[in-house]
């Protein structure tokens, strides 16, 4: 059995996440998509957003489309959350599941900056998300990952795959959501509707003079 792990910030969750979940669980027939808080991300920089209202929203997205799974298990750990640590603890409790992990191309191309990356081909798939307009040529670490490891077609069975889903992607990111809240700017549209309610109740990544 197949199943999507897709860790990222979060902040907030979007329609892109929410939209490239579902791309990856209905292309690769995955049982389902845990959704992963990456809570002290070891390879890029700190979340802007408070832990605690990521994973509300988190849950409120996922709650609303079927097949996808707010997942708390790097919140449970201290330190960094590494991505190997999480799929080794992951594994040890779903014995029977391949877990896919799911990552846009940005991410995919800083594979090597990630902690012990190349580990990671024994405890998972890889499945890449390509984001439009991003161009990008590939280190030449990852070119020689996918040389031996890229598949056209996922093996169920096996783990140490790199597959690339073929469904386009939608141009959002959560960093262009954070800068047009804090210009007042709208978003509604980029997000699920219960995230949306969250945000503006909650005033979230509003301008503040206090924050300068
Ligand atoms: P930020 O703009 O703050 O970097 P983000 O929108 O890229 O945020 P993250 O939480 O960092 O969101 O992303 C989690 C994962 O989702 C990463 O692997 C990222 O590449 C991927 N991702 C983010 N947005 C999209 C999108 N629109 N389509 C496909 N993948 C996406």
């Amino acid at each position: 059995m197949l199943v999507g792990l897709y860790g990222g910030t979060f902040d907030p969750i979007h329609s892109g996440h929410l939209h490239a979940a579902q791309a990856a669980r209905e292309e690769l027939n995955l049982s389902s998509v845990h959704l992963i808080l990456s809570a002290r991300p070891g390879h890029r920089s700190a979340p802007a957003g408070d832990t605690a209202h990521r994973w509300q929203m988190l849950q409120l997205a996922c709650s609303a489309s079927p097949g996808l799974i707010a997942d708390d298990s790097e919140l449970q750990r201290s330190g960094l959350s590494y991505t190997i640590d999480t799929l080794i603890e992951w594994t040890r409790v779903h014995p029977d599941a391949l877990p896919c992990w799911i990552m846009g191309q940005d991410a995919f191309a800083t594979l090597p900056s990630w902690h012990r990356w190349l580990e990671l081909m024994q405890w998972c798939n890889i499945v890449v998300l390509r984001r439009p307009g991003d161009e990008r040529v590939e280190p030449e670490a990852v070119q020689l990952l996918c040389q031996s490891h890229e598949v056209d077609n996922m093996d169920t069975q096996k783990i140490g795959q790199v597959y690339r889903v073929h469904r386009p992607m939608l141009e959002i990111s959560a960093t262009d959501i954070r800068e047009r809240l804090k210009k007042a700017e709208p978003v509604k549209n980029l997000l699920a509707d219960p995230v949306y309610s969250y945000i503006r109740q909650h005033h979230l990544y509003e301008y503040s003079e206090k924050a300068i």
